[in-house]
């Protein structure tokens, strides 16, 4: 850009897609109907003059199963469609295999970005780091970054050949690199780190707010971020605005003079920053989260409330909802029907399961044990993602329970080694993902320490072999358990764990829940 003029710049945003390329059975938000808002916001913007740009704050992965059974392959192509510039990778990018990832970055049509993402075997970076964009006279440098968490809640199976970085000292080197190479007029990080307010990230990674608090002053002009799945709407300095609710006035984030902001999950939003830069001096225009066809309780004379659109309707745009249309027959035809029955509620909300036994995990472990022919199981709570209601059960169900596609695996125990085992695994404290669910097996701990144990009523026999069915998530190092992949005895099967509770339903309903009611 040259000095003396006067440039404008539009930025829409999402984050955290989840699977949902299409809209819920209300109606609200979906790929076809944000793409009308899009081209409509677009169009407007260059209309005014204004250079564009699409960014998304990755986690396209995992959460709905018309999409997670065809590895998200809607939602990169409706991605690609709705025109996006670039995405940061997220943690969630990382449940399947990285074979899977590189597809995916082949059925986009813009880059996946990560700079922090190291390979160790070649010490180089894993993917996409950056990418400078021409528009309209302006040049701008984007920087991708993904959360160190990945490290530790994703899948070792297929992160353990990449080293995630501290981004405070990856972004400052290269941020200093590109704007000595390129001399950028606006740079842009998008990030799948989370917003954590006035830097309070508690038990995860530093977030958003940390990056642009460390970095020296102008270093970065806004942050485009995803993860904490929130709308970054800010009350005052470092105080959340907790009132925000759809089509209400949503100011983001400011630290250190560097703007944050998040468009909250799924879609549901789509961020539009409006900027103006003159004399190198970057201002803030007009901020709005755009709701895409979101219900908002509106009270009513008689003091009842009614669902109302929180916006005008947006149309969803005909061609890309035709275009979607196929893939969500062709998710909802694989998981159609009733596979099973249960009489009672089989427990697996995240509140119980991460922090007592359930009849649920008994279920799970009983379908797994039951593949592997093993003496007793085990699996950690947070690997237990939903509930399954009482009535009929379809394969979607399952599939809820058991998004991750983890094989089932068993090892074969001598008994001094067991007990060595699972005196780490039964450490594991309540309200964490670690939290073990047991099936088969009973024991006492005191001072710290195991003291008994018992597989299957009988007081475990120290010359004696055991089978123990597991999944490859945990076995792998999963949720911080002991590497068992590599040991002797350790022994893959190809089912996965949604495979394995599907044919336990086959095999055995009506399921009456109290059989597996934990004592
Ligand atoms: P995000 O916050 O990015 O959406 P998340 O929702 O998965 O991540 P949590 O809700 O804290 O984060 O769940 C993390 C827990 O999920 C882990 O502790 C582990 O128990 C479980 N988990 C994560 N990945 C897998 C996997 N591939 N297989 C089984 N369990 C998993």
């Amino acid at each position: 850009s040259s000095t003396d003029e006067i440039y404008y710049l539009t930025i829409l945003h999402t984050n955290d897609n989840h699977g949902r390329f299409w809209h819920n059975e209300k109606g609200e938000y979906g790929m076809a109907a944000r793409k009308t808002l899009i081209d409509q916001l677009r169009n407007e913007a260059k209309q005014k003059g204004h250079a564009v740009l699409l960014l998304s704050g990755g986690d396209i992965n995992t959460g709905i199963p018309e999409s997670d059974l065809q590895f998200a392959e809607p939602d990169f192509k409706g991605m690609s469609l709705i025109g996006y510039d670039a995405m940061a990778i997220g943690n969630h990018e990382f449940d399947n295999p990285l074979s899977v990832l590189k597809q995916q970055q082949q059925w986009a049509n813009f880059p996946l970005l990560s700079a922090n993402i190291i390979d160790k075997q070649t010490g180089k970076n894993a993917f996409e780091q950056y990418k400078v964009f021409d528009k309209q006279g302006l040049k701008i440098a984007v920087i991708g970054l993904t959360t160190t968490d990945t490290a530790k809640i994703g899948n070792p199976q297929y992160i353990g050949g990449l080293e995630f970085k501290e981004p405070v000292a990856v972004t400052q080197a290269l941020a200093d690199k590109i704007k000595q190479q390129y001399q950028p007029d606006i740079t842009i990080a998008v990030t799948h780190m989370g917003h954590y307010v006035d830097a309070n990230y508690g038990i995860n990674a530093p977030g958003d707010v940390t990056l642009a608090r460390s970095l020296e002053k102008n270093t970065l002009d806004m942050i485009i971020g995803g993860h904490s799945q929130e709308p970054v709407c800010m009350a005052s300095e470092n105080t959340n605005d907790d009132n925000f609710k759809p089509g209400m006035a949503c100011k983001p984030d400011q630290q250190n003079g560097t703007w944050i902001m998040q468009a909250h999950e799924w879609g549901k939003y789509v961020g539009k920053a409006e900027f103006k830069l003159e004399n190198g001096q970057l201002t803030l225009l007009d901020y709005k989260l755009l709701p895409v066809n979101l219900y908002i309780h509106q009270e009513q004379a008689d003091g009842t409330t009614k669902p109302v659109l929180a916006n005008e309707y947006i149309t969803p745009n005909p061609e890309l909802k035709a275009f979607l249309a196929d893939y969500q027959a062709k998710g909802a035809k694989q998981i159609e029907g009733k596979i099973g029955y249960v009489d009672a509620k089989l427990e697996g909300d995240r509140n119980k399961v991460r922090y007592q036994q359930t009849n649920l995990a008994r279920v799970i472990i009983t379908a797994q044990m039951n593949t592997v022919g093993a003496d007793f199981g085990i699996i950690s709570g947070g690997g237990v993602r939903d509930s399954i209601a009482a009535g009929e059960v379809s394969y979607k169900d399952i599939l809820k329970v058991h998004p991750f596609k983890n094989r089932i695996a068993y090892m074969d125990w001598q008994g001094q080694d067991l007990w060595d085992y699972l005196e780490v695994v039964t450490r594991f404290p309540p309200d964490s993902g670690a939290y073990l669910q047991y099936h088969k097996l009973s024991f006492e701990r005191s001072d710290n320490a195991l003291t008994k144990m018992m597989i299957n009523g009988q007081k475990l026999d120290k010359s004696k072999t055991y089978r123990m069915s597991i999944n490859s998530y945990n076995a792998s190092g999963g949720d911080g358990y002991p590497v068992l992949v590599t040991r002797k005895g350790y022994v893959s099967t190809d089912e996965t764990d949604a495979q394995a509770l599907k044919r336990f339903f086959t095999e055995n309903s009506p399921v009456k829940a109290s059989e597996f009611a934990p004592q």
